[in-house]
């Protein structure tokens, strides 16, 4: 596995692979890895010949109150995992490599950026996208893989892709869980045990409203009331919302029929936690 930090060399190595007629596959990360992101290799690996990884903790996506300082980060560990996995090249730039200066130019996503997890951390998604484009501009993968578990991320992705004509493929990854069904999160590391029990209730009650979706449930009124019961009962209070939404344009549903997404956001002490589910899938 190479590893680079330069933009340039990360040019030349695709353009080399490109020149030899090469598929390219692209997997942006925070780092801090965890099986959810090496099934996305193994995604890439399946439609590319080659595969890229970035690890970059993006400071242009994290609000001025938020956890870029103390986001996890374990450089030495993560090499060996993405190397294990079948990694060709990992790049892991510094911020300077990333913004020499401020940017003057980002990408700025509207309505859809709006709601949910765009409503709790505002500016959220622009510098995501705007890191993601940049990322796309430098590695210029054939496909890029993202998670399910970022699902209002993997969608904004799909709608530059298409809104500004980038030529690259996205394919989205299920959810990854541990076997207890939290969802796989670098953010986990931050839960002490009483926290990491408590966290179980957002995957519980994802599966409660699906449940009661396969006994027939379809209002989404009732089945965010079911979410959030099931949250409460479990002593969760500080929940960012319950989104019972069009998987599509995410705009939230009255009646959710297969296809449907619940989606959530709660805080387990100090750490925030997201997962989502979409209903009537096995
Ligand atoms: P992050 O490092 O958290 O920015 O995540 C990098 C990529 O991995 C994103 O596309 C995430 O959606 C994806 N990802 C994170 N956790 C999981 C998981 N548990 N299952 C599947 N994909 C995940």
């Amino acid at each position: 596995m190479r590893r680079l930090t330069r933009v340039a060399e990360v040019r030349d190595l695709v353009a080399a692979e490109r020149a030899a007629g090469k598929r390219v596959g692209f997997v942006p990360t925070m780092g801090f890895l965890h099986e959810g992101h090496l099934r996305l290799v193994d995604e890439a690996r399946r439609r590319a010949d080659v595969v890229v990884m970035s690890i970059f903790v993006n400071p242009l996506q994290f609000g001025p109150t938020e956890d870029l300082s103390r986001y996890p980060r374990d450089l030495e560990g993560d090499a060996g995992k993405a190397e294990a996995r079948g990694v060709d090249a990992l790049f892991v730039p510094e911020a300077h490599a990333i913004y020499p200066e401020p940017p003057r130019v980002v990408v700025s996503p509207r309505a859809l950026a709006g709601r949910w997890e765009g409503a709790a951390r505002p500016g959220h998604f622009e510098g995501v996208l705007t890191v993601v484009a940049k990322l796309f501009n430098i590695v210029q993968p054939h496909v890029a893989v993202f998670g399910q578990k970022d699902i209002q991320q993997a969608t904004l992705v799909r709608a530059m892709v298409r809104d500004l004509d980038m030529p690259v493929e996205i394919v989205v990854s299920p959810t990854v869980r541990e076997a207890d069904g939290l969802a796989m999160s670098s953010r986990n590391s931050y839960l002490d045990p009483h926290e990491r029990e408590r966290a179980l209730a957002l995957s519980g009650a994802l599966r409660a409203a699906e449940t009661a979706h396969r006994s027939g449930v379809r209002s989404a009124t009732q089945l965010e009331e079911i979410a959030r019961g099931h949250l409460a009962s479990a002593g969760i209070e500080d929940v960012d919302y319950v989104a019972i939404a069009d998987p599509n344009t995410l705009e939230p549903l009255v009646h959710a029929e297969a296809g449907a997404i619940v989606a959530l956001a709660a805080r387990i002490g100090r750490t925030r936690l997201i997962d989502n589910v979409i209903l009537g899938s096995p």
